[in-house]
């Protein structure tokens, strides 16, 4: 783990590779058609304030509202193979990474970062939409085994927010054995006894929601975000029937047993604190907006001596330990 690789070169890259100001300051909201502000939208997490429609929102913007303060380490994933079947559709492979690495001043579709949420210590990962439609290749594979290792080695919770058109069929064979890849990475989790929790968001399908997005120990989903396997476009012409009202929609898929709860954006944090601290025997999490986590070395030594002294007077009484023994 370096910290100029890690945090302060993706810092300064995504500040010069985004946009000064944005080529139209509003944004219509897909479902009620709303005209919304871009300050509004992004305050309120890519939710539209007038139907509460979930958009798509990147990582790093959903870290960055996720995070207390903010503040996020990045997890570095090591490299795959680049364009190991030299495939080519209207395009080379190649070429649609560049292409999307430059319309989202990303490396790859997903995103792994460490920090805290209501002063919990989680290490999560989310996938990117706009990157390739957030599809699971080798990078994929690799990031979520680097989440998961870098949870298990920190003892801390495993977050996945899932969002994907499914495999990267451009990596064929290659992206569908992150199946099994990711699988065994929540096994490594569990037998270390560490929770691991899902996010669907919307869309979450094909091999993503046939592997790690359904195997969290608890599965929580945006309001109306469509998760499934085969989408209900292809259902409908294969079986020739009318598919029921919001049918693979969270909403529906909470009343048939398929989820534990559907969460609005805007409360997942605190919904997502309260489940972690209770799945790791940890008291109630402060409520309300905290300041970021405070660096260790920034705490000057007369405070610290001072709050040993006060926490060991009682102890000091009938064990008489030397206060520094008790600071070291
Ligand atoms: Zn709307």
């Amino acid at each position: 783990m370096n910290w100029i690789t890690n945090y302060v070169r993706p810092t300064i890259n995504s500040l010069f590779s985004r946009k000064e100001t944005p080529d139209n300051l509003w944004t219509k909201c897909p479902e009620c058609g709303t005209m919304l502000f871009h300050r509004e939208l992004k305050n309120n997490q890519n939710v539209c304030v007038s139907c509460d429609h979930h958009m798509h929102i990147t990582p790093r913007d959903r870290f960055t509202a996720l995070f207390d303060g903010g503040i996020f380490t990045e997890v570095s994933v090591p490299a795959p193979i680049e364009d190991p079947l030299k495939f080519k559709d209207q395009k080379r492979y190649p070429d649609r990474m560049k292409a999307a690495q430059k319309s989202t001043g990303e490396k790859e579709a997903v995103l792994v970062a460490e920090g805290e949420i209501g002063r919990t210590p989680i290490v999560a990962a989310a996938q990117d939409f706009s990157f390739m439609a957030g599809s699971m290749g080798m990078y994929l594979g690799n990031a979520f085994i680097a989440g998961v290792e870098r949870a298990i080695e920190l003892k801390r919770p495993f977050i996945m927010f899932s969002a994907a058109g499914g495999a990267r069929m451009q990596e064929g064979i290659l992206s569908l054995m992150q199946m099994p890849r990711t699988t065994v990475a929540i096994e490594m989790l569990k037998e270390a006894g560490l929770p691991y929790i899902v996010v669907l968001t919307h869309p979450t399908t094909g091999g993503v929601t046939a592997s790690y997005a359904m195997l969290g120990d608890v599965q929580i989903a945006e309001p109306n975000a469509l998760i499934c396997f085969a989408g209900p476009r292809v259902i409908e012409q294969t079986i020739r029937e009318k598919l029921p009202e919001g049918f693979q929609r969270a909403e529906y898929l909470l009343d048939h047993g398929m989820l534990d709860r559907v969460t609005h954006r805007t409360s997942l944090k605190g919904e997502l604190t309260t489940i972690l601290r209770m799945l790791g025997n940890q008291p109630a999490a402060v409520a309300g907006e905290l300041p970021a986590p405070a660096k260790v070395e920034e705490a000057s030594e007369e405070e610290a001596t001072t709050a040993t002294a006060v926490e060991t007077t009682s102890e000091a009484e009938s064990e008489n330990t030397p206060q520094e023994e008790q600071q070291a």
